[in-house]
């Protein structure tokens, strides 16, 4: 029996495509070899990988002038990658800082040696907000801009892009790409691991304009180099190969559903429900501000905290898995993707209505 699986990451994936990865799991085109076993230099392989490329780039529109990168190392890898890519030494950067994961690509670029900015730090409100997007003052200097579009823990998701003028913007996609449509041309760097909307873990996402690469620090390892992984089409040494594969079943899928329209539909109605059941529950709460609220990861308390053990046990011998709020924030957050159907919100909400009558 499937569940509806709950989790922050890795995270639920459509069953659709994990039904085909099954199919195709001890016999992939024939080779008599799953997608697991066989080269990346072969020639199934290659046309897999550019098949998947082909369909990222029309799913989420990316121009001609960028590239896209199949990394490792996670998004994390990424926030020592691109100020690698990006700066010189002493060079300066913009932050905006609206939760752990930006402080965590901050923490990174300062052990770099570089001139850190937080432009935006929403620490007054316990990060449950975004700034407001006209208090943002970019330095024209700066390297770049970088923000996390979605908090995957504190469930804090930006409502507009922030304007950087000629600075390019950088983005920390992880858990909110493929979630609705956006335009790339407004960034400079956008990156996302892809174990939240795009596959398996161990599959990083980075897709970088042309005139962003050519400027990696002297000394950069050689995988963490964009301009040469984009000279070698992301196989400088052997790429997530599962990943690659299964990141292209999912973009199917989204494409079958409509597209990034389609799934901004979808998400927009999940979250509409289960922020609708919250905030009329007086049970239940949400402490972000109703501009800033995440369509992806959505922390929640209830009244007697001392029943969050107790409401997450039953909830998961009910089918609804995962939904322990962050180690570092407690209460429950329900993290609900892509692949998470319009039913389970509903399920969840008639649990936690259920909950609610029998302890409220
Ligand atoms: C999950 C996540 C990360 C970390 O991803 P790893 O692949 O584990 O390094 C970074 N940023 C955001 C916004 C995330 O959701």
């Amino acid at each position: 029996m499937r569940v509806y699986n709950f989790s922050a990451g890795p995270a639920m994936l459509p069953i659709e495509a994990l039904t085909v990865a099954q199919s195709e799991l001890t016999d992939w085109k024939g080779s008599g070899m799953s997608v697991l076993e066989v080269s990346h230099r072969g020639k199934d392989f290659v046309a897999c990988a550019a098949e998947t490329e082909q369909l990222l780039r029309e799913v989420l529109a990316v121009p001609d002038n960028y590239r896209v990168l199949f990394l490792q190392g996670g998004a994390s890898g990424q926030f020592d990658a691109i100020p690698l890519n990006l700066t010189a030494a002493g060079d300066r950067v913009d932050f905006i800082k609206t939760g752990q994961w930006s402080a965590k690509a901050i923490k990174a670029a300062k052990a770099q040696g570089l001139e850190v900015s937080v432009i935006a730090d929403q620490a007054a409100s316990n990060y449950t907000d975004t700034p407001a997007a006209d208090s943002l003052v970019v330095d024209p200097s700066a390297a770049y801009l970088h923000y996390t579009p979605n908090e995957t823990i504190g469930g804090v998701e930006f409502g507009y892009v922030p304007a950087a003028g000629e600075v390019p913007l950088v983005a920390d996609f992880s858990s909110t790409i493929l979630s609705r449509p956006i335009n790339v041309a407004d960034y400079g760097l956008i990156y996302a691991g892809a174990q939240k909307n795009m596959g398996p873990s161990g599959l990083c996402v980075t897709i970088v304009r042309d005139d962003l690469l050519g400027r990696a620090r002297p000394g950069t390892p050689s995988i963490w180099n964009y301009s040469e992984m984009a000279a070698a089409d992301s196989m400088l040494n052997t790429p997530p190969t599962f990943g690659v594969y299964l990141l292209g079943l999912i973009l199917k899928w989204v494409a079958d559903l409509g597209g990034l329209p389609a799934m901004a539909e979808r998400n927009r109605a999940k979250a509409e429900a289960l922020y609708g059941f919250i905030d009329a529950s007086g049970y239940y709460s949400n402490p972000v501000a109703a501009d800033s609220r995440s369509w992806m990861n959505v922390p929640f308390l209830q009244a007697n905290a001392e029943l969050d053990k107790t409401f997450v046990a039953e909830a998961a011998a009910a089918g609804l898995t995962n939904l322990a709020g962050h180690r570092s924030v407690g209460g429950m957050r329900a993290s609900i993707y892509n692949a998470m159907p319009a039913e389970g919100v509903q399920a969840l909400i008639d649990f936690m209505t259920d909950f609610e009558r029998r302890n409220g």
